[in-house]
C-alpha cells in the first residue's frame, strides 16, 4: 500500500462535519492525510437561518443547496472525497417526520450499513470518526449515523459480511466527536463576562444532555492552524449558520485561542496507543512504515 494515511468522517447532515471536527479535517489536509466525508441525509428539514433565503423558495431546493454548501465547506477544509448516502432527513427527535418513508430513522439499517461498508472498503480509512451513542445531541439522524457507522466499521473487515461490497478492510481506530464539560464551563464563563447568552441557552452546562465527561476524552487535537479555514467552512453552510455563531462572533484570534482544541473519544483501537493522545493517528504511522 501507498503508506498514505486516510481518515473518514461519517455525519448525519451537511455542516456537522465542520461544526464537530472541521479543525481536524483541515489539519489532516496540511499533513498529507487523505480525508473523505460521508453525509448520510439530505438535511431537507433543517431550519433555514439565512435572511436572504426565503422559506418558500428555498425549502424545495434545500437538499440541493446543502449538497453545494457541503462541497464548498469540504473544499475549504481540504476534504478529498465527499459522499452522500441521500437518505431523508428525519427532523428533530419526536417529530412526526421521524416516521416518514425514506427518513433515515426508518431505513433498513442493514442496507445502510452495506452501503457504508462499500465506501470503507474502497477508501480504506485508518481512522473513522462519527458520533457517540446519543448522536452527539440526540437528533435521530445522528443516532442512526452512530449505529450505521459503528456496525459498518465492525463489518468492513469480516469477509463473510457484505461480500459484494469489496475486499475486507479493517479500520485501525474509531473515534467519537465530543464536547467536554470543562470546555462548556469555560465557554459559559467567557460568555457571561462578555455579556453574551450562555452556550445553548443553558446557564449550567452540566444540565445539557450532550456534554462528555472530561474523563471520557482520550484525545485532544491542537487544530489552531485550521481554525481560520473552519470559520470559512462554517460560513459556507450559509443556509444553516449565521455570522453570530459562537466561533464566528468573536475575532479570529480569539476563536483560535478558545476553540483551538478539538476533543475526541477513542472507542476502538487495533494498535497500542498511550492515552491521553494528541493525534488520532498515534500508533498507526509506525505500523504503516512496517507494512509499506
Ligand atoms: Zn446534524
Amino acid at each position: 500500500m501507498s503508506g498514505q494515511l486516510r481518515l473518514m468522517s461519517v455525519h448525519a447532515h451537511a455542516d456537522d462535519e465542520t461544526i464537530t471536527m472541521g479543525g481536524l479535517l483541515a489539519t489532516c489536509a496540511d499533513r498529507g492525510v487523505r480525508t473523505a466525508n460521508v453525509c448520510c441525509t439530505d438535511g431537507k428539514l433543517a431550519t433555514i437561518v439565512a435572511p436572504d433565503m426565503p422559506e418558500e423558495t428555498t425549502r424545495p431546493r434545500l437538499a440541493e443547496i446543502r449538497q453545494e454548501e457541503l462541497r464548498a465547506a469540504c473544499a475549504i477544509l481540504g476534504v478529498a472525497e465527499v459522499h452522500f448516502l441521500g437518505y431523508g432527513d428525519s427532523g428533530m427527535w419526536g417529530a412526526d417526520t421521524n416516521q416518514l418513508d425514506g427518513a433515515f430513522w426508518k431505513v433498513d439499517v442493514n442496507e445502510a450499513v452495506g452501503r457504508l461498508v462499500a465506501l470503507i472498503r474502497r477508501f480504506r480509512p485508518h481512522v473513522v470518526v462519527t458520533y457517540d451513542g446519543v448522536g452527539g445531541y440526540g437528533h435521530p439522524d445522528h443516532i442512526q449515523t452512530h449505529r450505521v457507522a459503528l456496525l459498518a466499521v465492525e463489518a468492513a473487515h469480516m469477509k463473510s459480511l457484505y461480500p459484494e461490497a469489496g475486499e475486507p478492510w479493517r479500520v485501525t481506530k474509531l473515534y467519537y466527536t465530543s464536547i467536554p464539560l470543562s470546555f462548556l464551563k469555560k465557554y459559559a464563563e467567557m460568555a457571561k463576562e462578555a455579556g453574551m447568552p450562555p452556550p445553548f441557552g443553558v446557564e449550567n452546562p452540566e444540565e445539557l444532555p450532550f456534554v462528555t465527561p472530561d474523563e471520557w476524552i482520550t484525545t485532544t487535537v491542537d487544530v489552531r492552524a485550521g481554525i481560520p479555514r473552519k470559520r470559512r467552512a462554517l460560513l459556507a453552510h450559509h443556509s444553516q449558520i449565521t455570522p453570530d455563531w459562537p466561533m464566528l462572533a468573536v475575532p479570529e484570534q480569539v476563536s483560535i485561542e478558545h476553540f483551538g482544541d478539538e476533543a475526541y473519544q477513542l472507542v476502538i483501537s487495533h494498535v497500542p496507543t498511550t492515552l491521553p493522545e494528541t493525534d488520532v493517528f498515534a500508533g498507526i504511522e509506525a505500523e504503516e512504515a512496517v507494512a509499506v
